[in-house]
């Protein structure tokens, strides 16, 4: 652990990111009330706001009905997915020019370790300004961020949130615990609702009693290693956390009304695991453990999960999928003599077990370069590596294993979730 003066962080924000890239897309939007909504409907909240809609209140979470009463004018838009995650890969692009990216921590955040040289305030304001102003001359004029700079990746981000929007602002160690003071405990990442309740049953009620706390208290309320770990980064000190990998890859989807018979189906749950595959190839993952499940009108869910041999091959991860629908075909006969007129509601797929590529050991298929069967690996391996050259080439499904079925939005098993950014690649369906 390494614990200096020095600034080392840089933390930066969108601010309002998707619905400053609605704004930016549509100048009918400009300087207007804007909420992103996931659906046209009343019943449902926002997932994010403009400033002008921030204004009178409206948040991400607060329900549509009562954002109506708050903001009359109020204008929703639903959430189209794709264009923030473009904008996203852009942004990302625009950044990477000024600075070295350490972290994307979401589809609206990242970090970056400062080179040693750009260590100060004076080289940190001028990469900060150069970022911005990027931003606004090759991205876009509607989309603004915040800054953080500090001497941790933790300390920035709350430095970054401290001014909103288009902030920049410093928190060096000498200045420790100044700014803190006056934060909430819940203004801190990592802490929420039910770890503020155990902050206050331990005594802890302020940033101060939390600053002045002893670190292995601080363990022992979080009942894990991140409390202290949190107190370190709180008091300056510069360290990451071990690299953790995702525990499961899936991808769920709702099929849309006209497409819900049994082929449709069954393209679905090849497409749907077509993505997973490509999303732990990228993440160099190999999976051990395939499951399924199906919810299907009047029969209710059919699931199950079966256990492979470390792979990450498609065409493999495909018949075993095929086993699996063929076990829910007999299944189903026993009770329906017809299951063509089955009506599939949702097809869920998710790979777990995973390991990194290179922590596993060599491909059982591989062993004897001479045994057809290891041909025939390989063989499938350079059909894939090529399907993946071909995606990225044209940046569309230009080739593709069976019958992608048409939906409604075009996307399939596709949502922007905060804490992961999906590859564009997921989104090549139309
Ligand atoms: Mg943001």
């Amino acid at each position: 652990m390494n614990k200096d003066s020095g600034i080392k962080w840089l933390f930066l924000d969108l601010n309002s990111y998707f619905a400053s890239v609605e704004q930016q897309e549509n100048p009918a939007l400009r300087g207007k009330p804007v909420a992103v909504v996931p659906a046209d409907t009343d019943y449902t909240c926002a997932i994010a706001a403009s400033y002008e809609a921030k204004a009178y209140g409206i948040k991400t979470g607060t329900m549509i009905g009562e954002a109506k009463k708050m903001c009359p004018n109020l204008h929703c838009v639903v959430a189209q997915h794709r264009p923030y995650v473009e904008y996203h890969n852009r942004i990302i692009e625009e950044v990477g020019k000024h600075i070295p990216i350490n972290k994307i921590c979401s589809i609206d955040e990242l970090s970056s370790r400062l080179p040693p040289s750009k260590r100060n305030i004076e080289s940190a304001q001028i990469i900060a300004t150069k970022i911005k102003t990027g931003i606004q001359q090759n991205i876009g004029s509607h989309i603004k961020c915040s800054i953080g700079v500090a001497p941790n990746s933790l300390l920035a981000k709350i430095a970054c949130d401290m001014k909103k929007p288009d902030g920049l602002t410093f928190i060096s160690q000498e200045d420790l615990p100044g700014p803190l003071l006056g934060l909430n405990l819940t203004d801190i990442p990592g802490i929420g609702f039910n770890m503020h309740k155990r902050l206050n049953k331990s005594g802890i009620y302020t940033m101060k009693d939390l600053w002045n706390t002893d670190p292995k208290h601080a363990r022992k309320i979080w009942n894990n290693v991140q409390g202290e770990r949190l107190w370190y980064w709180l008091h300056g000190y510069d360290f990451e956390p071990p690299e953790t990998k995702p525990s499961m890859i899936g991808h769920s989807r709702v099929l849309d009304p006209e497409k819900r018979d049994y082929n449709s189906a069954q393209h679905m749950a090849r497409q749907l695991l077509l993505k997973a595959v490509y999303r732990l190839h990228n993440h160099t993952l190999i999976a051990q453990h395939l499951y399924f499940s199906a919810h299907i009108k009047n029969v209710g869910r059919w699931n199950k999960g079966i256990n492979i041999y470390a792979t990450d091959n498609i065409f493999f991860l495909l018949e075993q999928l095929d086993d699996i629908w063929n076990m829910m075909r007999l299944d189903l006969h026993k009770n329906c003599s017809n299951i063509t007129m089955l009506k599939f509601k949702k097809i869920s797929i998710s790979l777990h077990g995973l390991t990194h590529k290179e922590d596993s050991t060599k491909d059982l298929f591989l062993h004897n370069i001479n045994d057809s069967s290891c041909k025939k690996a390989l063989r499938e391996q350079n059909l894939f590596a090529a399907m993946k050259k071909l995606q990225n080439k044209y940046k569309s499904d230009v080739v593709t294993l069976g019958l992608p079925p048409k939906t409604n939005s075009g996307d399939i098993g596709t949502k922007i979730a905060f804490s992961r950014v999906p590859d564009i690649e997921e989104f090549w369906s139309e």
